[in-house]
């Protein structure tokens, strides 16, 4: 099942050498500029010209596509979900599943990065030299994101209606956008057939557009993660490092807990089935996902393995897990909800309990904004951070560790779809109709 030597295999792998590089080359660097004062000059020179930029490039092609995709990708969910109305109790369970799949998700891993604080790994010198890098104005950013939510009423308002969405946008605020999505969605629904499908289509248009953009920046992952991780230890020298493995530690210990905890309570509690059964079954699915970091290229995989391994009926798979290839991500949303609570920690930026709260309902909505395909949530990340006062740049940090965190969120993603078609499957097989097809939804 794994598409050995696919475009997508020599990415990672490319991606993998640009890693080593980028951390061979910058841990020279920086010890050389550590015994020799002007070699240290010379790195910060090489740091700021050229290796910045190059990793510029790349991260400001991310940039581009968050506003339309977020746009795009919300407002088409919508219109999709007033087709799918007519399936009434069946898409009412689904969502519900979806939903609570990623909120736990995200609370899982919010609450293991609490309770490591991987980004404190990090030496004050070292904090300040990241800050001075991506945050020049770093006592204000500290300071905005401080005074942030002080929840009442009338901030409630101006953070979800602010006086003028294009500022909010120019400013990356992604929650306006998102409420405007959203709304312009629930708008659509009234509109008579023909316009909403041509507003369909044009989002469509303007998904698939984005994503190709994220594709053709996706090829120069290899050289910016070089760039980028260099960079970062002639800065931050092997701090750095230390944080980023506490952080990868972490969060793969919040992925395993979801993936054999969560999905297995939800097994028990919500299902028939046990669970060691279930991930016998699943294991060719899950290994799928892990080696394409894809939960799109995974579906034909998971449709096989639910009919012909799980037993579930070819109308619930049909319905569930193209719908859940799209929209049910929850590795995905425990994924962005860490990254910005990491990159806050690094940062010393304090992210309260009411930031943290809403972090979560954030990192589930853009998570199902995500489309299934490598990378796919940087652009949405970076809207989040720049909600949460900070500095997108930021999201360099991480960069070099993505591409196989991405291969671990992957593959909770198409495990949660796989759970959710089973417990749909035992629950409500019976009343399927039979129109409910295998179309996957375009994001
Ligand atoms: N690669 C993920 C998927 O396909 C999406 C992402 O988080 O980037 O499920």
């Amino acid at each position: 099942m794994q598409l050995r030597g696919s475009p997508s295999d020599r990415l990672a792998a490319r991606i993998l050498w640009g890693m080593g590089a980028g951390l061979a080359t910058g841990g020279l660097l920086r010890l050389a500029g550590d015994h020799w004062p002007p070699a240290g000059a010379t790195a910060e020179w090489l740091a700021r010209e050229v290796l910045d930029p190059v990793g510029l490039v790349f991260l400001r092609l991310l940039f581009f596509v968050v506003v339309p995709l977020v746009f795009a990708s919300l407002a088409l969910g919508i219109l999709q979900l007033g087709r799918l109305q007519a399936l009434g109790p069946l898409a009412g369970r689904t969502f519900a599943l979806f939903g609570l799949n990623m909120a736990v998700g995200v609370a899982l891993g919010l609450v293991v990065m609490n309770t490591m604080r991987p980004g404190r790994a990090l030496a004050p010198e070292a904090r300040a030299a990241l800050l001075a890098r991506y945050a020049p104005d770093a006592t204000r950013v500290q300071e905005r994101a401080a005074q942030q939510p002080g929840l009442s009423a009338r901030t409630l308002v101006e953070m979800f209606l602010p006086a003028n969405l294009l500022r909010a946008v120019v400013d990356f605020q992604i929650l306006p956008l998102i409420v405007f999505a959203l709304l312009v969605g629930v708008a659509s629904l009234g509109l008579p057939e023909a316009r909403r499908a041509g507003l369909g289509v044009m989002c469509e248009t303007v998904v698939a557009l984005m994503t190709r953009l994220v594709q053709w920046a996706m090829r120069l992952a290899p050289a910016a993660v070089a760039a980028l991780l260099a960079a970062a230890v002639i800065r931050a020298g092997f701090d750095i490092l230390k944080a980023l493995a506490w952080f990868v530690a972490a969060l793969l210990l919040a992925m395993a807990v979801h993936l054999f905890g969560t999905f297995s309570l939800l097994l028990r509690g919500l299902s028939r089935r046990r669970p060691g059964e279930f991930f016998r079954a699943a294991r060719v699915v899950l290994v799928t996902a892990f080696s394409t970091s894809s939960s799109s290229a995974t579906l034909p995989t998971t449709l096989q393995v639910a009919r012909e391994r799980l037993g579930i009926s070819p109308a619930v798979a049909g319905f569930v897990l193209p719908l859940g290839a799209t929209l049910n991500m929850s590795g995905t949303a425990l994924y962005e909800g860490c990254v910005v609570l990491f990159v806050a920690q690094v940062f010393g930026v304090p992210l309260g309990l009411g930031s943290q709260a809403l972090l979560l309902v954030l990192a589930v909505l853009s998570a199902v904004a995500v489309a299934g395909i490598p990378g796919a949530s940087l652009p949405l990340i970076v809207g989040l951070m720049a909600t949460f006062h900070i500095p997108p740049e930021g999201i360099a940090l991480i960069y070099g560790a993505d591409r196989i965190l991405d291969m671990a969120r992957t593959t909770l993603n198409v495990g949660g779809d796989l759970v959710t078609a089973c417990i749909v499957e035992d629950r409500l097989g019976a009343q399927v109709p039979d129109r409910a097809g295998g179309t996957p939804l375009a994001k």
